[in-house]
């Protein structure tokens, strides 16, 4: 095993992260590389076929395919800070598909669902290839698959019954068993025991992608407002969005705001709102001797607060998770965004998986939220009138399911009965999730098994009792309510 020795005296050791950003690595990177047309505030009353509101990646992926399926259409989209700025900007750029939680999947929706869906998830991944080329987009891609490690022999793979859909449905070849010295070579971590190698993943710089699709929608008449966030909107035909210093007056509306929905009464016990957090190393120019981390291919470990981190084309490492807050109600701000601890977690992932990397200095830190479903299943919704529609708990696995979304959304909006309208997630949530004030501490208790559990096998000790059951409890109620695992 080599040995990084970039850190020297009075650097940062290693764990000592920098305060959490209020905006993402990822999205000050774009904004400087290209800050794009500026997209001012909406000032007065304007009238549209269809007003989006959020733009995240189901907003501007929704607008994308309403400009696609029906250019005619006069679309405005309504954005509070700038396009990306919430989890869209934030996240680990793992553009994935869901075959390891494919029994997981079939359990929520039924086999026939659960295999329909994971296939179309898959199928975003390779259209994402081909939206790239098309529209010329700079968004750092690599589509190289992923190595779902496993960091211990505590750590189980994908469970049988998975292995088995697959091959019962022709997908076998979409999740490759690993050994310990195939695992490894893909990068050299001690901790390593094997895992599970999947294609159908390609890794991104999430906010070029959202600064990208802001463009191109721009490019093809969408009108965007940034700095204008919904207040709220009033039914009727044509329903009415209206934002601090105007309105929008909409034949239909498509609601895409994400974790912030969970303000509006009607999604109150939709989801749970909890944040994750990322950070970055600086640039290691020893990766690849270091690490033999040659590929851009992405990495996971199979913990329950599963680590994920990839490579950036400037030689850094961006990890997340290990640890996640949990938002009361609707607060989404304070401590629960910036809390050091749970930057620090993330950090702490990187040197327990890769020991060689002790020293390394730490670059940047940032979070997001999440809308998380019971499921961790996201879910679309239309309005008893008929022209609001909703989009969100994509959870911790948005990127392929946004892209999906805008289909399905749009489907929604054109009123057309296809592949998209009849995905087995349309509807409400499967499940509700409990009100505040139950739901904090009850999410928070989860999250807290979850992490001690993990932290307690990392140090070679059984996890201990009381995770052991608050896990089997949260377990029962999976199996009654298909929940899964966030990715
Ligand atoms: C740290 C982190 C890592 C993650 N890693 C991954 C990953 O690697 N792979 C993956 O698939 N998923 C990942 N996710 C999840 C993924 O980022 C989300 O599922 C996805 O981005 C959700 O997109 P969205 O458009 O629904 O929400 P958002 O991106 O949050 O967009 C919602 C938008 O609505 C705006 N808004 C809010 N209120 C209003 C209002 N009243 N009026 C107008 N606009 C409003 C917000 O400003 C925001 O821009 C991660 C998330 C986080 C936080």
């Amino acid at each position: 095993m080599k040995q990084w020795r970039g850190s020297a005296a009075g650097e940062r050791p290693s764990g000592g992260v920098p305060p959490v950003g209020a905006r993402s690595y990822w999205l000050d990177e774009a904004l400087a590389a290209d800050p794009g047309a500026a997209c001012l505030a909406l000032s007065g009353d304007v009238a549209a076929d269809v007003c989006v509101i959020g733009g995240g990646f189901a907003g501007l992926w929704t607008a994308y395919e309403l400009s696609e399926r029906a250019p005619q259409l006069g679309v405005v989209l309504l954005e509070a800070d700038i396009c990306g700025a919430g989890g869209s900007g934030a996240n680990g750029g793992f553009f994935s598909p869901s075959w390891t939680g494919l029994s997981a999947l079939c359990g929520s929706l039924g086999e026939s669902g659960g295999v329909a869906y994971a296939a179309a998830l898959a199928d975003m991944v390779n259209e994402l290839d081909a939206w790239v080329v098309r529209h010329e987009a700079r968004i750092d891609a690599y589509h190289e698959g992923i190595l779902y490690a496993r960091a211990g022999e505590w750590q189980a793979g994908p469970d049988e019954e998975t292995f088995r859909l697959l091959e019962k449905h022709g997908y076998a070849d979409r999740l490759r068993c690993v050994n310990v010295a195939e695992a490894r070579s893909v990068a050299d971590s001690p901790r390593f025991v094997g895992g599970v190698i999947t294609p159908d993943l390609t890794v991104i710089q999430p906010a070029k992608l959202a600064r990208e699709l802001r463009r191109v929608l721009l490019e093809r008449g969408v009108r965007i407002f940034e700095g204008t966030p919904m207040l709220r909107v009033e039914a009727g035909r044509p329903a009415r969005v209206v934002t601090p210093a105007g309105s929008v007056s909409a034949a239909q509306v498509v609601l895409t705001t994400g974790a912030w929905a969970i303000t509006q009464p009607h999604f109150r016990r939709a989801f749970a709102v909890c944040t994750d957090f990322m950070v970055v190393t600086e640039p290691i120019p020893q990766l690849i001797e270091v690490l033999g981390w040659t590929s851009h291919m992405g990495v996971a470990d199979l913990r329950e607060m599963l680590y994920y981190l990839r490579t950036t084309p400037d030689g850094r490492i961006a990890i997340g998770g290990g640890a996640m807050g949990i938002v009361y109600g609707g607060r989404i701000e304070g401590r629960v965004l910036s809390s050091p601890r749970l930057a620090e977690m993330a950090a702490h992932g990187l040197t327990w998986l890769f020991p060689q990397l002790e020293g390394v200095r730490f670059h940047a830190a940032w979070s997001g939220p999440m809308d998380i479903t019971s499921t961790a299943l996201p879910f679309f919704e239309t309005a008893p009138g008929g022209n609001v529609h909703a989009g969100l708990g994509f959870s911790g696995h948005g990127l392929t399911s946004t892209k999906l979304g805008g289909k399905i959304l749009s489907s929604l909006v054109l009123r057309e009965d296809d592949e998209w309208r009849r995905m087995p997630v349309v509807g409400r949530p499967l499940a509700t999730v409990p009100p505040e004030p139950l739901r904090w501490p009850l999410v928070k208790s989860v999250a807290w098994a979850f992490e001690s559990g993990d932290r307690a096998q990392e140090q070679g000790r059984a996890r201990g009792r009381l995770p052991r059951l608050v896990t089997t409890v949260y377990g029962q109620y999976g199996a009654q309510n298909g929940a899964i695992r966030s990715e």
